[in-house]
């Protein structure tokens, strides 16, 4: 028999040699696959979230890891925009992207971001983010601010603003609140005509120590999207001449007083023990002070003076720098940023105006202490108590007693260190007990 091409033996024959070279393919291609599948790791792509809210500008950063490839569109209606395309061959890739929906010819509204990734052939993820898109920035007006202020005072801006959603004074790295105005808005109207849809705000803020004549202060009104529109105060700012005085303090001081501060009983290092609580106790404590003061209420809780402690002498007063001394050698330094008022031992404490208490605890250097909520952002301390009356979430009324003074925390001795705090930040409760200084300067611009 002839043998043909198409025989057993020839078809045996031929898969044999197809086989030999088709086979070496296959295995390079599940080697490929298996590596792929085991050995490439799944694509990440981080920070997608910033595409939530598009302003009229925006540098929107994300970050890649195990990526070969990667493309971005923003879809809106029938419309495609591309965003980026790249291919990073698994490298940790940073992308800034420069998003301004105007000139992609993006309306305001929503629109979905689609962002797509692969690592290898075999893995890939989507993941599609709804979008808004606002380009209109609020606007902001300006209405009243004071001309000047002085160091450890306090001011009222009024502002007006449409399509705010946060709206703020800011000085430095340092924002205070801004409240919308409790009036029925067509009063606003009434009073203020041509305001349309704007609403009104007041901020309090303060003038804290350390500030001087080259800061300024801006008002600001930002949207959900991150548009913003600044307009700086025309408040001008006049620095105090700082005095500073040197307290020496001694070996039983700091076991008695500083050491427990501390938690601890044992002290090898004095001068290291007395940075540690003056320094890094003190920034604790104020940093706990700022997040006690994001809770104040949006009301006015107060009215007329604030009251000192009944028959006390001064003993220290706002901005006092001290310089503390340890063995003839000048071991830290800090600033006294409230005032100390003496009576005698277990004095009754009243509040000094009304409001309602948002602390009662131990707060560190300042020991058991009381903090009053007055509204917009302003707050009265007191601290080193030896008896809290009063506890949290209290409503207190001006006069009533809610603690009796004492020696808690970083004290010498028997006092009462009371503050006056605008958004947390210590001014000088001299002001506060001058009727006429806050009906000038705070209840005129509040009633505005
Ligand atoms: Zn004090």
């Amino acid at each position: 028999m002839r043998h043909t091409f198409f025989d057993n033996s020839g078809t045996s024959g031929y898969s044999r040699i197809m086989l030999i070279l088709v086979l070496p393919f296959i295995i390079v291609l599940l080697a490929y696959g298996a590596y792929n599948l085991f050995f490439i790791p799944d694509p990440v792509i981080s920070g997608l979230e910033a595409f939530e809210f598009l302003p009229a500008e925006e540098t929107v950063t994300i970050r890649s890891e195990n990526v070969t490839s990667i493309d971005i569109y923003l879809y809106q209606g029938g419309e495609k925009v591309e965003l980026l395309i790249d291919k990073p061959e698994l490298s940790e890739t940073t992308y800034s992207l420069p998003v301004r929906p105007k000139e992609l010819g993006l309306a305001d509204g929503s629109a979905i971001v689609v962002v797509k990734a692969k690592s290898g052939f075999l893995k890939k993820i989507k993941h599609e983010i709804r979008s808004v898109i606002d380009s209109d920035p609020p606007t902001l007006e300006v209405l009243k601010a004071p001309s000047v202020l002085n160091e450890g005072s306090a001011g009222v801006t009024v502002l007006r603003a449409n399509g705010a959603d946060e709206v703020y004074v800011k000085l430095n790295d340092m924002k205070f609140k801004a409240f919308e105005s409790a009036s029925p808005r067509d009063r606003d109207n009434q009073r203020h005509p041509g305001s349309g849809d704007a609403r009104m705000y007041h901020a309090l803020f303060p003038a804290p120590f350390g500030i001087d004549s080259s800061n300024v202060f801006y008002a600001v009104a930002e949207d959900i999207a991150g548009n913003k529109n600044i307009k700086a105060l025309s408040t001008s700012i006049i620095s105090k001449v700082h005095r500073t005085s040197s307290i020496t303090i001694d070996k039983s001081f700091i076991e008695k007083i500083v050491s427990p501060l501390l938690n601890t009983v044992s002290i090898s290092d004095h001068k290291s023990a007395f940075r540690m609580v003056n320094e890094e106790v003190r920034g604790n404590n104020h940093n706990t002070i700022l997040e006690i003061a994001r809770k104040s209420g949006d009301r006015t809780q107060w009215k007329g003076r604030f009251l000192q402690l009944k028959n006390s002498k001064v003993m220290a007063t706002y901005g006092d720098e001290r310089a503390y001394f340890f063995d003839g050698e000048e071991v830290s330094r800090s600033v006294h940023l409230g005032y100390d008022l003496a009576s005698f031992s277990n004095a009754p404490v009243e509040a000094a105006n009304s409001g309602t208490v948002l602390f009662a605890g131990d707060l560190g250097i300042y020991g058991n202490t009381v903090i009053i909520d007055h509204g917009l952002g302003l707050m009265s301390i007191y601290g080193h108590l030896s008896m809290m009356m009063v506890s949290d979430s209290q409503p207190v009324k001006k006069g009533e007693v809610i603690a009796k003074s004492g020696a808690t925390g970083l004290a010498g001795g028997d006092h009462l260190h009371f503050g006056i705090l605008i958004h947390g930040h210590e001014v000088s409760p001299l002001y506060w007990w001058d009727p006429k200084w806050i009906e000038v300067n705070i209840t005129n611009y509040l009633d505005y």
